[in-house]
């Protein structure tokens, strides 16, 4: 079926800068090599609402005082004693941080680290750092000197938590780092305002909607200042969030300005 409809494509992969986006004073200009290649209706999955912002359709960014999730560089780490991950070692590694903090006057950016095993056992992911600007503000990945400053303050933070991991946490004292990603992880840039806006009520209270086309099955998640917060849904009782088609498709069919 798949390989029916991508007959029916054009030659995306061989029409090099087929198309491409210019902004000027809120018109979006879609400029285009062949005219067969104009859709109707645009998907945008920029991550940061870009062709949003671009098309004119309202967003929103952050608390709209520089205030929004704190984005991470993520890192994964091998060599990772054998057995620590039926030891569930992660465990015990926030007493670890907890004590250092206490008795040594040490500080950490974030607490509430999230490091994991990975499947093959001695190979272990860390979601440990919290990307800030030099005054504590979280890094604007919608902002390219900001996002200048998050790529290198993001390996800067992984040197100091791996060097702290590899010294106080014995099952990391052989570990090396095996991967540090090419950018910084965004978690908040721009929200596209739609029909509907999502909201934690719906996430902690599992709304279902009759326009329902995807189920989250996460929690409340957010990474503020120092620390990781989580509100959790009702367990055993809860089930997702059911996502409304409305949230997103509508908002690139509005013509009002964008709101900031
Ligand atoms: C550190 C971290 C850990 C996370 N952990 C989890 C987890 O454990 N589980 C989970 O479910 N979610 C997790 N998330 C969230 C998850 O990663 C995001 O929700 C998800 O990746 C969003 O997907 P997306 O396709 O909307 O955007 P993105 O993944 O951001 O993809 C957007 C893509 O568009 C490209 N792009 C942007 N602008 C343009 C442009 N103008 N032209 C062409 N390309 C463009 C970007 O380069 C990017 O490749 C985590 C996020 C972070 C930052």
């Amino acid at each position: 079926m798949c390989r029916a409809a991508a007959e029916k494509l054009p030659q995306l992969a061989t029409a090099k800068n087929a198309f491409r986006f210019v902004s000027v004073s809120n018109a979006l200009f879609l400029i285009v090599r062949d005219p067969r290649q104009l859709g109707r209706v645009f998907i945008d999955a920029s991550g940061d609402g870009d062709l949003t912002m671009w098309a004119g359709a309202p967003w929103e960014l952050g608390d709209g005082k520089g205030g929004m999730l704190h984005p991470s560089t993520m890192f994964r780490l091998n060599a990772v004693a054998a057995g620590a991950a039926e030891a569930r070692a992660w465990k015990g590694i926030p007493a670890i941080m907890e004590a250092a903090e206490r008795d040594e006057g040490m500080r950490f950016l974030r607490k509430t680290p999230i490091i994991r095993p990975q499947k093959n056992s001695i190979e272990w992911r860390a979601n440990v750092t919290q990307v800030t600007n030099p005054d504590g503000s979280p890094v604007d990945g919608t902002d390219a000197v900001q996002l200048s400053h998050g790529e290198i303050e993001g390996r800067r933070q992984i040197r100091d938590s791996f060097a702290f991991m590899r010294a106080r946490v014995p099952s990391f004292r052989d570990a090396y780092i095996v991967d540090i990603p090419p950018q910084l992880g965004i978690r908040e840039t721009r929200r596209v305002l739609g029909d509907y806006v999502s909201t934690e009520a719906d996430v902690l209270e599992c709304a279902s909607f009759n326009d329902t086309i995807g189920v989250n099955g996460w929690p409340i998640e957010a990474h503020v200042a120092g620390d990781v917060l989580f509100k959790w849904q009702d367990i055993p009782n809860a089930r997702g969030l059911k996502a409304r088609d409305r949230t997103w498709v509508e908002a690139l069919r509005k013509d009002s300005p964008p709101r900031s």
